[in-house]
């Protein structure tokens, strides 16, 4: 049973009966997994120059092309599309594609940033609208996502991230991929792609900051998990159960960024992911909000992120395929009642990697937020039950997401092979209403 216990009663035949609409058991990666459950078609507009790429990383993973019956994924290399025709060609390969797109698939469509021909930089937009309505119309836990690439772009990380089961709770995204930053890192081995990779996850004594640690360590890193000494011992469970270390920090204590840094520098040299995960809210309306709730906020949530970030750049600590991930929230990017300083401090976040992203590229360093949705963990059980229903329902998967499903999202982004992928703010709401 999980905490969606409507999720749980959908699934029975005889509910179903009732014409309660089933809530579908999303597919997520397990070790071993393959990338796809079923058979795939790729499709390309004209002569984009990555359908064959993709069909060799398909064909690498095990993955068949088959042109009748079920499909676990459609890809769309529309990359060469720059006129309305080609627009129209794209709906051609579609339609038939994706009827035939089977429980749990993915459509994945790669198109071309905007060029300055109007046509052309009028067909690029036009994916993201098709991407973004298809994720609403496709069914039983499937979903669609854009990639906007450059034609130098490397794809492959992101190609593997959304087709697998990695990507269960991201639906409905926009993700711009360019020539990797820094060095071209060797591939990595699809079952452990953070192996030898030291990863920082701060908050990571529960909830989803227990999750991104597990999960960072399942697929191979050595993990420093920090969190406040009040929680000191479920923070030295999640350390020991991920064969990690953990370092009991206050990330808002003046002196933290030096702690960390000594901790980093002592006993490994180096770090390669920082997760800023650590996050607090105390809402109050803003005609009532008082200096202490405001501050409080914005210290946690953004402020020791800000400091611990310029530390850590000035250091020698962060280097080539170096992978900053900071925790938003979709109350960052829509707003939400009650929390003017909550969503004042996420949406900061989201403008802190926007500037930092082009600043340490040259340093071989990616910046990414995720913006979380509604994620069911010990603070959305103790909502009242119609908000938690509320916010577990309006997204296109009709589900909450779990903690895993942030941390899966993490773990992408913290790849050395995620190089072309950096100042990007990606959602992980099952394509919410809410932020849309
Ligand atoms: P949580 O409250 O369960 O865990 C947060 C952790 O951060 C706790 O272990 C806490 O002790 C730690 N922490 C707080 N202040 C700290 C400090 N000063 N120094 C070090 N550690 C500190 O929260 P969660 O639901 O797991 O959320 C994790 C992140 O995800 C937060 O940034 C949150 O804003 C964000 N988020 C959560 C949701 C959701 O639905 N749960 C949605 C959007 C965004």
């Amino acid at each position: 049973m999980s905490n969606d216990t409507f999720r749980d009663l959908s699934q029975n035949p005889l509910v179903q009966r009732l014409g309660v609409p089933r809530i579908p058991v999303l597919r997520r990666h397990t070790p071993g997994a393959p990338l796809l459950d079923g058979p795939a078609l790729v499709g390309s507009v004209g002569a984009g120059r990555f359908a064959e790429p993709i069909r060799a990383l398909l064909e690498d993973a095990g993955v068949v092309e088959t042109a009748e019956g079920k499909v676990a994924a459609v890809v769309l290399d529309a990359t060469a599309a720059t006129t309305l025709d080609d627009l129209c060609a794209a709906q051609v390969f579609l339609t038939p594609a994706v009827k035939r797109l089977a429980p749990n698939g993915r459509l994945l469509v790669l198109a071309p940033e905007p060029s300055e021909d109007p046509e052309a930089a009028a067909v690029a937009q036009a994916f993201d609208g098709i991407v973004r309505s298809a994720a609403k119309e496709v069914r039983a836990g499937a979903t669609a996502n854009l990639l906007v690439v450059t034609p130098d772009a490397d794809v492959a990380s992101s190609v593997r991230f959304f087709l697998s089961g990695r990507s269960a709770y991201v639906d409905g995204q926009v993700v711009h991929v360019a020539a990797p930053v820094g060095a071209q890192p060797e591939e990595s081995d699809e079952e452990r792609p953070l192996a030898g990779r030291v990863a920082v996850v701060t908050g990571a004594a529960r909830g989803i900051g227990a999750a991104i640690a597990e999960t960072l360590a399942r697929d191979g890193a050595t993990i420093i998990a920090v969190d406040i000494p009040a929680a000191g011992e479920s923070l030295a469970a999640v350390a020991n159960a991920t064969g990690g270390t953990a370092l009991q920090l206050d990330i808002t204590a003046t002196d933290a960024a030096d702690r960390l840094l000594a901790h980093l520098r002592e006993r490994h040299g180096r770090v390669d992911v920082v997760v800023h995960n650590a996050g607090i809210t105390r809402d109050k309306l803003l005609a009532n909000m008082d200096a202490d709730r405001w501050n409080s906020v914005l210290a946690v949530n953004l402020r020791a992120q800000l400091t611990i970030n310029a530390a850590l750049l000035a250091s020698d600590l962060l280097g080539d395929t170096g992978r900053i991930v900071c925790v938003a929230s979709t109350s960052g990017i829509a707003g939400n009642r009650g929390q003017t300083n909550y969503a004042a401090s996420k949406a900061g976040v989201i403008g802190m990697v926007r500037a930092l992203a082009p600043q340490v590229a040259a340093k071989g360093v990616t910046v990414n937020a995720i913006a979380p949705g509604f994620i069911e963990t010990a603070m959305t059980a103790k909502m009242p039950l119609a908000t938690r229903e509320g916010g577990r329902r309006i997204n296109s998967l009709r589900q909450g997401g779990l903690p895993v499903d942030v941390a899966e999202t993490v773990g992408w982004l913290g790849r050395a092979e995620s190089g072309g992928v950096t100042g990007q703010v990606v959602r992980v709401c099952g394509q919410s209403l809410i932020g849309a």
